[in-house]
């Protein structure tokens, strides 16, 4: 099986490093055309020239003019947008009682309304020209929930919801809309775990290890190729077992 993107232009956000860049190299290594996403335009400018097919793009995806100006730029620049990763998050944990009101704020606009905004901008050229791929990356605790992560969680929950609603409203066309669900993958994100957090967890999994970037990014590139065809509206959960 080979999977060939070539043709296809992909705009991943976060990719400056962790999963979105690994979904950024190995989305270029299937022949796409990529658009680099981080905060800092000068790092995405980094990250994007040690990608073949790569450009950099500096955008806050928290902020709505932002987000649009992004899809704006990256048709402009590429000439089309086939594929979209909602990939970029943050986490602002602390138990639900304790959670201020700008905390839930800024984990909803980062890691949801983002999406939503991305989605809306970019579906408009994908229903032209027939053809789309729009990538969510949620989370297992998305659909378990997460003591400390009452903020997170729901995001990424509604993730879930924007996705199966777009696969539902874009289907006909043939635009297909699916989730990723990563379970303990080996970022900057679980860097800053404790390291108590990180031995339990590692004991809940069946697979009995972290889970790497290049995991979640080969998931993302087989729902971008021909063979996910007939997928849409999915959660699909890499996370070496946890969750079942
Ligand atoms: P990292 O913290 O390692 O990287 C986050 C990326 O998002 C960076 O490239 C960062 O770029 C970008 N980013 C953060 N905020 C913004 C913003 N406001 N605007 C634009 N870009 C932003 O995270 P991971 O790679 O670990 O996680 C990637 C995704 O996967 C997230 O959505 C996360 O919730 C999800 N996930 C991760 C898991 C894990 O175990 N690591 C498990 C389940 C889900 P920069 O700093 O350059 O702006």
């Amino acid at each position: 099986m080979k999977i060939d993107l070539t043709g296809k232009t992909a705009l991943v956000t976060g990719s400056t490093r962790g999963i979105g860049r690994a979904i950024a190299d190995t989305l270029a290594t299937c022949g796409a055309r990529v658009a680099v996403v981080g905060r800092d335009k000068a790092k995405a400018d980094a990250v994007a020239a040690e990608i073949a097919n790569a450009r950099g793009f500096g955008c806050d995806v928290s902020a709505p003019a932002d987000v649009l100006r992004l899809v704006e730029n990256v048709e402009k620049e590429f000439g089309s947008l086939d594929i979209l990763v909602n990939n970029a998050g943050i986490t602002k944990d602390n138990l639900m009682l304790r959670i201020k009101d700008d905390d839930w704020d800024a984990v909803i606009d980062s890691n949801l309304r983002s999406a939503f905004l991305a989605i809306r901008a970019s579906s408009r050229g994908m229903m032209k020209r027939r053809w789309g791929r729009i990538i969510n990356i949620s989370s297992v605790v998305g659909l378990t929930g997460n003591k400390g992560q009452t903020n997170y969680a729901a995001s990424k929950a509604g993730l879930i919801g924007l996705t199966k609603s777009v696969a539902k409203e874009l289907a006909s066309r043939n635009i297909l809309c699916n989730a990723i669900a990563p379970g303990f993958i080996e970022t900057d994100m679980t860097a800053a775990m404790p390291e108590e957090a990180r031995t339990a967890m590692m004991a809940q999994i069946p697979l009995a290890r972290l889970g790497a970037p290049a995991d979640i990014a080969w998931t993302t590139a087989f729902l971008c190729s021909e063979y996910a065809s007939y997928i849409t509206g999915q959660v699909l959960v890499v996370d070496g077992g946890l969750v079942m």
